[in-house]
């Protein structure tokens, strides 16, 4: 049996301590978790139910890599978040065992074509062009679990072109990252090489060709990211 082209190659993120490669599956994540950045959005925050989407792990963009300037964009934005890396299956887990089903942490990016996802947004359509495109899913090296420990009130920092521009701590989630798996465990099997970014703090801004970004949180490799200019 041959295939008609080429098989895609699975993401595979590497672990801080070298000790073994993780397989990138899905990838989830969460809107409006901080409440500044909700506000800065024009929503006011809510406890209803957290906000998903998805993007797909062919948007994969390891730390470190240099990027064209996405196409079809006029601003596209970092948002720095905080990604849970599943390593055990989960379905309608209590958010009170939640956290057992973590393999490690890591700093991504959640970039974002916001003119086309506000534009979206605003019709009422999806937001999948605005959030799930090429390098879009920008990924450090993973730190096990029982490394960094529980996620607490860690910094939570990104720097652009060596400027500090968000600066939060990671309590400041409305959604913490237990309640967040015990949620998405209501509506997915839940899968090892699953990934949750959890959401970004207040202000996210636009990227421009020529930047350096570093995304950083206490405990956790730092990410790295080089802006070039569009294909
Ligand atoms: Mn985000």
């Amino acid at each position: 049996m041959t295939y008609l082209f080429e098989l895609a190659p699975v993401p595979v993120l590497e672990m801080t301590d070298g000790s073994a490669r993780f397989p990138v599956g899905r990838i989830f994540c969460v809107g409006q978790n901080y409440a500044a950045h909700a506000r800065e959005m024009g929503f006011e925050p809510q406890r209803d139910k957290p906000i998903f989407f998805t993007k797909s792990a062919s948007a994969v963009c390891l730390s470190g890599s240099t990027i064209a300037y996405p196409p079809g964009t006029a601003n596209c934005h970092f948002e720095v978040e905080l990604v849970v890396a599943l390593g055990r299956p989960a379905f309608r887990l209590p958010a009170a065992e939640a956290l057992s089903v973590v393999a490690g942490y890591g700093v991504g990016i959640d970039l974002t074509r916001r003119d086309l996802q506000n534009a979206a947004r605003d019709k009422g359509h999806p937001w999948d062009t605005g959030k799930d495109f090429e390098n879009s899913a920008v990924l450090a090296p993973l730190t096990l679990a029982d490394r960094f420990g529980a996620p607490g009130a860690q910094r939570i920092t990104l720097s652009q072109n060596g400027e500090i521009k968000q600066d939060a701590d990671l309590a400041q989630m409305i959604w913490s990252v237990p309640e967040l798996i015990a949620e998405l465990s209501q509506l997915y099997h839940l899968a090892p090489g699953d990934l949750i970014y959890t959401g970004t703090p207040a202000a996210v801004g636009p990227i421009a060709p020529g930047d350096r970004l570093v995304g950083s949180i206490e405990g956790l490799a730092e990410l790295t990211l080089t802006i070039a200019d569009p294909d």
